[in-house]
């Protein structure tokens, strides 16, 4: 869940103690019950004070009003968002607590009262003021507050069945296979370890869980070390929120800053992204790879035909085929009538979910396992091949000696945050560590925190490439109001696409989105915002990525997690504009009542007078609605050592045994999802790695 914060707020904390004084100094004059207030006691949640509560359900209620039959937001939603904010992160609570105050006291100068003292037609009005605003600080101010409280007030049982849509999944019941024998529950191990084999791999996402597979089935000893859990079937209930809070790293609170704030979702669990992502499969396009031929000097095996092997290999193991059209949904039939009368290419995607009955979650994990990310296919196999798995292990360094890689450290017991306070799990009690010895290590932590690793442990410094050449695929969405239904809870949310232009490097593929994560992406505040949640239903979503030019940077941000810092060049807005002007064509084609491009300035385009207003409208980044899936890049494979950080091997330049097969290794943006291309690439490199290894 991305909250869209970009703001400084230091200097909030400050304000918010100044507000505690203030509260403790009129404890006097109110005696006991003011003296509990003011402390955030009596009734108080534990993430925010009294007053901070008051300023959120001030807030909700201006921003969610009661509709025709939804209820209205109000002081139970702050008293959720409390809560909540006691189970994230510190710095990010901190961060969302000082957004509060900034929403507060943003109305002191023009209407001398702090927002929750004003009445709610007023609240309102200064909503309206800040979503309409061409300032993109403001505008991701309010996503920043609202996001949560959103989420939080749609997140309920009562709000499905309001709008006719099924909240909870009846779980799967768990099956005890014999591999899971080798997985070993880093929460459960007391002491500290040492273990030896004979290559380590970090990380269980599309690269790790393909090397580790191809490795143990050429007979190597592996172990795999993973900071996520391994969460078995039951653990997949269709609830965003337990995933967000359990299967996405940071609780899905990372966030790009540049002239746009992009949220950037990544996996942490067994299976890495891929338990979360929209099983969409695609092998990479011949331009892309002649690109790394021509500009980067890449031999001909990365092409086409010298991947095709590998490529051929992921899909057995995937099950890739054509979504079938049973299962599409609603937003199938419409973007192909859509695509027809426009005359553009379209059709199913290709996807690994060869028994998909549509259950329309797949990106907070697959409830019936159809899917096969790697958690359920690669890592499995590879138990089976003798491989062993450490979960809630994440790693600290990789332990380098006289230039070569010789294992890891890693803190047991899964809370990142005892990690980088000196590895204590709270009072008194130590994290366990563990040390394990290698012949060789493989690096798969993923392009945000592969880089964050690698730095840590002094590998990959030498070009000073290390984190940079982040690409992300910055994707957008439209939405639409039809007079059918579409449901878009039920089908597969990503089982078609338009692929018309993907020479423009624009690929159209779904996105449909369950009820409280829609409540995220629709526009506005007040009425008529709670009118269109009124109208889920009838409302389609539908999505598109950029083969992106631009390029981004990670480095160690607060408590461990990524500062990512990306800045859209003019090159890829015009390419996001035309993408969401396209696709508000492909809707009115396809007879939508209402069309809502998503776009600060253009809240709708009802016909061809608002597409050509749209089309001359110049837009900036901070304009778009944009998040990011697919980030890459930050640990590139090249030839020369001065601009790339590992060989065609993808063996570390400066550090002999040190391997890194994910998404960090790929050079460039490719211009279509990327997880088959992680998998083909890993495999090849493993070989390599087996063959050095047995020569
Ligand atoms: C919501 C979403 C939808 C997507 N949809 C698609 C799609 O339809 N098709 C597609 O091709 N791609 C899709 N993707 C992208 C795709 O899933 C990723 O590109 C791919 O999984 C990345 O593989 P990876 O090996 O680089 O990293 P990941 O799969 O992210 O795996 C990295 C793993 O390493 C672990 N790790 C990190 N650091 C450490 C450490 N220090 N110690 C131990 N473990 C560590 C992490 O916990 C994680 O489990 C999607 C991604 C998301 C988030
Ligand atoms: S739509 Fe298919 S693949 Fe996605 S979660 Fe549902 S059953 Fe699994």
């Amino acid at each position: 869940m991305a909250l869209g914060l970009d703001l400084d707020f230091r200097r909030w904390p400050a304000l918010e103690r100044r507000e505690l004084r203030a509260g403790a100094a009129k404890q006097d004059e109110r005696g006991a019950e003011g003296a509990s207030v003011a402390a955030g006691g009596a009734g108080a949640e534990p993430g925010l004070s009294e007053r901070e509560r008051r300023i959120a359900a001030a807030l909700a209620e201006a921003a969610m009003p009661p509709g025709r039959f939804l209820e209205g937001a109000g002081a139970a939603t702050a008293r959720r968002l409390a809560g909540w904010l006691g189970s994230i992160p510190p710095h990010l609570a901190q961060g969302l607590r000082a957004a509060l105050w900034a929403m507060e006291l943003a109305p002191v100068p023009t209407r001398l009262r702090p927002l929750s003292a004003l009445p709610l037609e007023e609240r309102m009005e200064v909503l309206r003021g800040f979503e309409q605003s061409r300032a993109r600080a403001l505008r991701s101010l309010l996503r920043a507050v609202l996001t949560p409280l959103r989420f939080l007030h749609y997140d309920q049982p009562e709000m499905f069945q309001h709008v006719g849509c099924r909240y909870e999944l009846p779980t799967v019941r768990n099956e005890e296979p014999r591999w899971l024998a080798q997985v070993t529950n880093g929460r459960e191990v007391e002491e500290d370890l040492e273990l030896e084999c004979e290559v380590l791999v970090i990380g269980t996402g599309a690269g790790g869980a393909a090397a580790a597979y191809e490795l143990a089935s050429r007979g190597h000893a592996v172990l795999m070390l993973e900071e996520g859990d391994y969460h078995r079937r039951a653990s997949f209930t269709g609830r965003p929120a337990r995933a967000y809070r359990d299967m996405y790293r940071d609780h899905g609170l990372d966030m790009a800053v540049g002239n746009v704030s992009i949220p950037v979702f990544a996996g942490r669990a067994v299976g890495g992204s891929t338990v979360i992502n929209s099983g969409t499969c695609y092998r990479a396009p011949e331009t892309t790879f002649a690109s790394w031929r021509g500009g980067m000097g890449l031999p001909a095996e990365f092409s086409s035909d010298g991947l095709a092997p590998y490529y051929e290999r992921v899909e057995r193991m995937l099950q890739v085929a054509p979504a079938d059209p049973l299962h599409l949904g609603a937003i199938g039939p419409i973007v192909r009538r859509g695509a027809e009368r426009l005359g553009l290419r379209h059709g199913p995607l290709q996807r690994n979910a060869p028994d998909c009955d549509g259950q329309g979650i797949c990106c907070f994990g697959c409830p019936t396992g159809a899917k096969r990310s790697t958690d359920v296919s690669y890592v499995p196999e590879a138990l089976k091949r003798g491989a062993q798995l450490i979960t809630a292990a994440r790693v600290r360094t990789i332990d380098i000696v006289a230039g070569r890689a010789r294992g890891a450290t890693a803190v047991l017991g899964g809370d990142t945050r005892a990690e980088t306070s000196g590895g204590r799990a709270g009072p008194g009690r130590r994290r366990p560590r563990l040390v394990v010895r290698a012949e060789a290590v493989v690096v798969a932590g993923g392009a945000l925190m592969t880089p964050l690793l690698l730095r840590r442990s002094g590998a990959c410094l030498a070009s000073g490439m290390l984190g940079k050449n982040l690409s992300i695929h910055p994707a957008s969405k439209v939405m639409a109001l039809f007079d059918e239904r579409i449901d878009q809870w039920q089908g597969i949310p990503q089982g078609y696409q338009i692929d018309h232009f993907a020479d423009e490097g624009l690929m159209f593929e779904g996105g449909s989105l369950p009820f409280d994560v829609a409540a995220l992406a629709v526009p506005w505040t007040g009425h008529r915002y709670t009118e269109l949640m009124e109208q889920y239903p009838h409302l389609a979503t539908f999505g598109f990525m950029i083969k992106d030019t631009s390029r981004g940077e990670v480095r160690p941000g607060i408590g461990g997690t990524p500062l990512v810092l990306y800045t859209m060049n003019q090159e890829d807005v015009a390419r996001m504009q035309r993408g969401i002007e396209l696709l508000c064509e492909v809707f009115l084609a396809a007879g939508a009542r209402r069309v809502l491009p998503l776009v600060a300035g253009c809240d709708e385009v009802n016909g061809p007078g608002d597409l050509e207003r749209l089309r001359a409208q110049p837009i900036k980044a901070g304009d778009l609605d944009i998040a990011a899936f697919h980030p890459l890049g930050t640990c590139r494979i090249g030839v020369d050592p001065r601009s790339s950080c590992l060989g065609l091997d993808h063996q570390a330049h400066d550090v002999a045994g040190l391997y890194v097969c994910d998404g960090s290794a790929i050079p460039s943006s490719l211009g279509v999802n990327p997880q088959m291309t992680i998998m083909a690439m890993s495999l090849r490199a493993a070989e390599l790695l087996s063959e050095r290894l047995s020569g």
